[in-house]
């Protein structure tokens, strides 16, 4: 099976009660990427300007990420700029410089074309619907988005929505996608415009995962201090789908189980800032919080 991500990677400069990074690592392709890798060996799909860290890409080979598909153009790499309030789940995005990413339209390298699994995280719908129509025979599509493309581009989002598996998003995007202000209602209502699944990312409180004919719920890992939400989402989507790849199954039971997987990754990236977390983090802790998660919800 094989995994193919498009995103960004970009570099973030973050404010959060417990401090402030300027220029790191961040892009949802890099969150993705690291939580995916520690099931499946993903294929990303970005752009990066002359500027972005030799290491990082080192990093990304070392853990098995295949980088056909990474451009390194003249120029800057997309620069984003965030605060976080006392409550983690509201940020404010203070500058997005698009830079190298302006005019991003890859095509796909030929073994890109072949992927089983693609996930289309939260960059202009336009360009997640060419990338998709790049690849031949997909099983399972997944994509990701955020508030500025249902507000600028709806039209276009719905296009690609209807052509996906999964829909992943944060509960105030799905309320603002539907104009519903009941979660299930809402979720109801994305199931009928053409995904099989919808993930609702609610920080704190996990996800909820439904499907024509079922809801699971999954809980966040309850920690005291959130050092930096940033790539949260794209974590949960990468062990999500990198779980996914390796069972090469898309049944309930392994749909149930890629969602506690990416509830625990999401769960480590916030306790660092910026992909720092991921990088340090082994497997085996992800086993000893997976079975945490399993202890929390039995009774
Ligand atoms: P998340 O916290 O999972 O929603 O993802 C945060 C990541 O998304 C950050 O690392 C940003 O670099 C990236 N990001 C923010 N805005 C955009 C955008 N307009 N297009 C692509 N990536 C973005």
């Amino acid at each position: 099976m094989s995994l193919v991500a498009v995103g960004s990677l970009a570099f973030d400069t973050i404010e959060t009660p417990y401090g402030r990074r300027e220029r790191i690592v961040g892009g949802s392709c890099s969150y993705f990427s690291l939580a995916a890798s520690f099931f499946s060996q993903p294929k990303i799909v970005a752009v990066v300007g002359e500027d972005f860290p030799r290491e990082t890409i080192e990093l990304f080979k070392k853990k098995g990420i295949d980088l056909q598909g990474l451009k390194i153009e003249p120029g800057k790499t997309f620069h984003w700029e965030a605060r976080y309030g006392d409550d983690p789940n509201q940020r404010s995005t203070i500058k997005t410089e698009l830079n190298v990413f302006q005019d991003f339209s890859p095509t796909l390298p030929p073994q890109y074309q072949e992927a089983d699994l693609v996930f289309l995280a939260n960059i202009d719908p336009d360009l997640q619907d060419d990338i998709l129509d790049q690849i031949k025979k997909p099983k399972l599509v997944a994509m990701d988005t955020i508030n500025l493309w249902i507000q600028n581009k709806p039209s276009s989002l719905l296009k690609v929505l209807k052509k996906v598996d999964i829909f992943f998003a944060n509960e105030e995007e799905v309320k603002m996608l539907t104009e519903e202000t009941n979660l299930i209602k809402a979720a109801k209502k994305i199931l009928q415009k053409g995904p099989r699944y919808v993930a609702i990312k609610k920080g704190e409180h996990g996800a909820l995962v439904m499907g024509k004919d079922f809801v699971f719920s999954v809980l966040a890992h309850p920690c005291e201090e959130v050092i930096d939400p940033t790539g949260a989402g794209d974590s949960f989507g990468g062990g999500f789908m990198g779980y996914l790849d390796m069972v090469n199954s898309f049944e309930e039971k392994e749909i149930r189980k890629a969602a506690v997987y990416g509830s625990v990754l999401a769960s480590f990236a916030i306790e660092d800032f910026g992909i720092e977390r991921l990088k340090s983090l082994t497997f085996p802790e992800i086993e000893e919080r997976f079975l945490e998660f399993k202890k929390l919800v039995s009774f």
